[in-house]
């Protein structure tokens, strides 16, 4: 049982729970930054750092995330930060449809209540996710982010009008510095789509 378990009481955290990912996580991790924000960061899901401090984004991904966002002027305390999955996968195996089925309600309801106007995916399964309008049945269908990284898409997500921006995982620039070109013109992109929010 996640140790903030009993902090969460409404159904899309006990749908959350259900999962054998919540049974097994330390902690509920949901997300961290500036909620009145209109820019929204979504990753995948909480690796072992995360899910030891109970917030997204504060290993080796997140600090990358960090120095990257700070090269175009954003910072926590301009952007919200969260992900698909709310408890760690162990080994930080990919989610499966049922867990992403049963995770992204709870991130749903954070974007109805927030109403960001830019949402920046990071990776393939937020990508997806929201390519699918959050039907996760058709996320296979959907093309993946060495395609659609820095093209925006602006949609009616579940009643909320965003300007979608694919970027690469913050994660996979570490693994792969050939992607950091490609990730500053995105950023560029971002910028702009984000500048006066
Ligand atoms: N990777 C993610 O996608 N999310 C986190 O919170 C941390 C690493």
């Amino acid at each position: 049982m996640a140790i903030n378990e009993s902090e969460f009481n409404f159904p899309e955290a006990e749908l959350v729970k259900q999962t054998e990912i919540c049974k097994n996580c330390k902690n509920i991790v949901v997300g961290k930054g500036d909620i009145h924000s209109k820019i929204l960061f979504v990753g995948e899901g909480p690796g072992k750092n995360e899910d030891e401090q109970g917030f997204p984004f504060v290993g080796a991904a997140g600090k990358n995330l960090d120095k990257l966002l700070a090269n175009v002027g954003l910072n926590l305390e301009n952007i919200y930060v969260a992900n698909i999955l709310k408890c760690r996968p162990p080994e930080n195996r990919n989610p499966s449809p049922e867990e992403i089925k049963l995770h992204t309600p709870w991130l749903i309801k954070q974007i109805r209540e927030m109403k960001p106007l830019v949402v920046c995916s990071l990776g393939n399964y937020a990508t997806k996710f929201f390519m699918a309008n959050g039907e996760v049945e058709k996320m296979d269908d959907q093309l993946g982010i060495t395609t659609l990284h820095g093209r925006v898409k602006e949609m009616d997500f579940m009643g909320v009008k965003i300007r979608l921006i694919p970027l690469f995982h913050p994660a996979a620039i570490i693994y792969n510095q050939r992607l950091m070109p490609l990730w500053n013109v995105d950023m560029e992109i971002v910028k702009k789509e984000t500048s006066g929010l």
